[in-house]
């Protein structure tokens, strides 16, 4: 345990206070670590600084097999992070430079902090079609979660844009209200599935939707008034926490309308134009009707307060959209005068020990690039449980340099192990799921029930490298444990997935 250490400090104007440890964000990634570093370091302060008014803390964590984790998430006001843990100092503003130099922090409210070792947790923002234009909506927090649900009250159709987790989504909860949906790819959740695994949740959009109410796990904190308006300003600049797993279902996702799903697929197309009804009237331009509605290619008849012209030339009118298109990691406001490395991807480039390339300044969650050799097993993903466990680790390993201990890998980096929800299906990712950067030389094998289950195996020289689980399987532990130890399962075949073998008896 360390002694309370104050600095010398040498910034140029007071006030200046200084916490050996100062963590940035107060979402999953900047609140784990901040409590991972309280609990290293009891004595020391931890100061926590993050743009919203709320914190996001992890709740229930239930560790389901080795590396597959599940935990809900709440949004909680800083002081029961402060009452748990007594040494951290929560701050509600937000960050405006980094003086790398001068080891010190500027914050919105004019204020300076020191800092011996910094995490950077502020997470990422929506990466939206089309910046400043009212009719386009992007989805991040519990702001814009709540800003959209009040547009779709309104709605009678709206387009959605983008082919990632969201996406998937919002079109399978939104109900009453048509949905035209532009992917770039030829099939839905290119991020998460196959054509094959697509194709099965996509005969779930068609079939009307289960009554079967699935309980919302987590609780929200109800922001009092006068934290609504301080939230408001924050979300102005898009700084809020990113929502998590079950982030619609405390919405009710209905428009006008009384029908469940009616959902147009464009595949293959980006959008080309916005025209608001206006521009368009004066263009003297036509759009389509709703695809299931017509047969024949007749325009549509309704006016509408925008319109989407696509890359494959289809134009349809719609009340607003959706840029759900993926998010870009949140560095401004640090790179001033810093010359941090950056991924491709737009991150602050981490190491194995999350350091990035600036001294004594570390990153975790959706604001970093992992750029370490990785297990040939994990592959980074903007994902809640990515965030916590890179958060966790960043502490440990700033505890380990302060006390100039040495440190090994997480072992969450070991095995890529994501369970979440799709179309109210369990789906499972582990590995390489989708046969990512294994090349031609992989196979695949396959077990489906339609409307049941999907079970995919990635096969590379006899050994599984990955799997997509749909539906309630049991097969996760067995395979988590294969794809982990690599053992050799070219004398099983197809025996793997034969579902008249009990195949966890196989390997015990
Ligand atoms: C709509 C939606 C649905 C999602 N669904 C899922 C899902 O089902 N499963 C899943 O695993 N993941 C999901 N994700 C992704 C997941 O939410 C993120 O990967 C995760 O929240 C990242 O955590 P983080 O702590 O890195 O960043 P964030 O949670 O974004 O937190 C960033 C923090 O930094 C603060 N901040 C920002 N800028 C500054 C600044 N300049 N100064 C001080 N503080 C600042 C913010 O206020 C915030 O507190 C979803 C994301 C969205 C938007």
């Amino acid at each position: 345990m360390l002694g309370k250490t104050r600095m010398a400090l040498a910034c140029p104007s007071s006030p200046i206070a200084a916490a050996k440890f100062v963590v940035v964000g107060g979402g999953i990634a900047g609140v784990t670590c901040a409590e991972q570093l309280a609990i290293h370091f009891p004595s020391e302060d931890i100061l926590l600084v993050t743009a919203s008014p709320v914190i996001k803390a992890v709740t229930n964590f239930k560790q389901v097999s080795k590396t597959l984790e599940e935990f809900d998430v709440e949004e909680q006001p800083s002081t029961i992070l402060e009452k748990r843990f007594p040494n951290i100092k929560v701050l509600e503003s937000g960050v405006r430079q980094l003086k790398t130099t001068e080891n010190c922090i500027l914050t919105e409210d004019g204020n300076q902090y020191k800092y011996e070792k910094l995490c950077l947790c502020a997470g990422a923002k929506p990466k939206l079609i089309s910046e400043g234009n009212p009719y386009v909506l992007g989805i991040r927090d519990t702001d814009s979660a709540q800003e959209f649900q009040k547009q779709l009250t309104k709605a009678k159709r709206i387009t959605i844009i983008g082919n990632g987790g969201i996406a998937l989504e919002l079109v399978y909860e939104i109900e009453g209200c048509e949905v035209i949906w532009a992917i770039k790819d030829k099939a839905i959740g290119n991020a998460f599935f196959d054509a094959g695994a697509a194709e099965f949740l996509t005969s779930e959009l068609t079939s009307k939707k289960s009554d079967v109410i699935i309980t919302c796990k987590r609780t929200r904190y109800t922001i009092e008034e006068s934290e609504k308006e301080a939230s408001a300003i924050a979300s102005a600049g898009n700084l809020g926490s990113a929502l998590g797993p079950d982030w619609h279902e405390g919405l009710n996702l209905k428009g006008t309308k009384e029908f469940s799903h009616k959902v147009h697929i464009e595949t293959m197309c980006e959008i080309k134009k916005i025209y608001h009804q206006e521009e368009f009237k004066q263009m003297k331009k036509t759009s389509l009707p709703f695809p299931r509605d017509c047969q024949d290619k007749s325009t549509d008849k309704d006016t509408w307060p925008v319109y989407v012209e696509l890359t494959n030339e289809k134009i349809y009118g719609c009340d607003f959209i959706v840029s759900a298109t993926g998010v870009i990691p949140n560095i401004k406001p640090f790179l001033d005068g810093n010359n941090f490395m950056l991924g491709e991807d737009g991150g602050l480039k981490v190491d194995d020990h999350m350091h990035t390339s600036l001294p004594n300044i570390y990153a975790a969650g959706d604001i970093c690039t992992a750029s370490w050799q990785p297990s040939p097993v994990w592959q980074q993903m903007r994902l809640w449980t990515q965030a916590r466990q890179m958060g966790n680790y960043a502490a440990k390993c700033m505890a380990a340099d302060t006390l100039g201990e040495s440190i090994d890998m997480d072992f969450s980096f070991e095995l890529f192990a994501h369970v979440t929800k799709f179309f109210n299906f369990k789906v499972v990712l582990l590995g390489k799921y989708n046969a990512q950067g294994l090349g031609l030389d992989h196979e695949l094998m396959l077990r489906c029930t339609k409307g049941q289950e999907y079970v995919k195996v990635v096969m590379q020289n006899g050994r599984m490298m990955g799997a997509i689980l749909i539906g309630e399987t049991n097969l996760e532990e067995t395979f988590e444990n294969l794809i982990l130890n690599q053992m050799n399962l070219s004398a099983y075949g197809e025996d793997l997935l034969d579902p008249s073998i009990d195949i966890e008896d196989y390997f015990d």
